[in-house]
């Protein structure tokens, strides 16, 4: 790791490491993960790509075929970036959307190297249905989680703000939520701050 790399709000250099269709199929060790998860198009995408200063790291993600598969990503520092499937993809036949749930659910329940979940919402329809599990599921766990507001840039002063305060006032004591916006980089320093410190204090832990 260079100097540069420490500096507050550095990129969370990352690459491509496996995917898994089942948890039985995950790597097999205790490195700690952080798990991206959110509705498809909220742009979880995306910001695994600002999060990491990459333009195509979850495009693999996208590529036919893996869009239904958990993928890890090995971040230089230590630690990893797990993209789970999005939720909610319309296009996919109802057997594939359970089978799809079934995996969500055993990397969420069983997964020891689970350290923390940045939940991506889009800003403009924040708390959907499957949103307010997520954060019902990891508050009795005290998983920490980051509730991103993206597509920020869509929305004008005065929405973002109202809107920051009534997603924080739904919130348990262990998740955040911050304004956040994959296209502009608005939040993307915060956002990488907080997840390198939940893997870095994950590793201390386990030294
Ligand atoms: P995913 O399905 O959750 O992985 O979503 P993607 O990352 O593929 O993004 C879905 C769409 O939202 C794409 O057209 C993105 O360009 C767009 N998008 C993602 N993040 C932002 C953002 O912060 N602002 C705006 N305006 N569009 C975004």
């Amino acid at each position: 790791m260079t100097d540069a790399d420490c500096r507050l709000g550095a990129p969370l250099t990352s690459s491509f490491l496996t995917s898994a269709d089942r948890l039985q199929r995950c790597p097999v060790d205790d490195v700690p993960e952080v798990c991206f998860v959110g509705r498809s198009n909220a742009g979880k995408s995306s910001t695994l790509n600002r999060l990491t200063g990459s333009r195509s790291l979850a495009r693999v993600s996208k590529t036919p075929g893996r869009t239904q598969l958990i993928n890890f990503f090995a971040v230089a520092d230590g630690g990893r970036l797990v993209d789970l499937p999005g939720y909610g993809y319309a296009k996919a036949a109802k057997s594939r959307r359970d089978a799809w749930g079934r995996a969500i659910d055993d990397y969420l329940n069983q997964r020891t190297n689970l350290v923390g979940i940045v939940l991506v919402m889009d800003a403009r329809r924040p708390l959907q249905p499957f949103d307010a599990h997520m954060i019902d599921w990891a508050e009795p766990r005290s998983l920490p989680m980051l509730a991103l507001l993206n597509k920020a840039d869509k929305l004008k002063q005065g929405a973002r703000v109202q809107t920051l305060r009534n997603v924080q006032g739904k919130l348990g004591e262990n998740c955040h939520a911050a304004l956040f916006s994959a296209q502009t980089g608005l939040g993307a320093a915060g956002a990488t701050d907080l997840v390198r410190s939940w893997l870095s204090t994950a590793q201390s832990d386990a030294d």
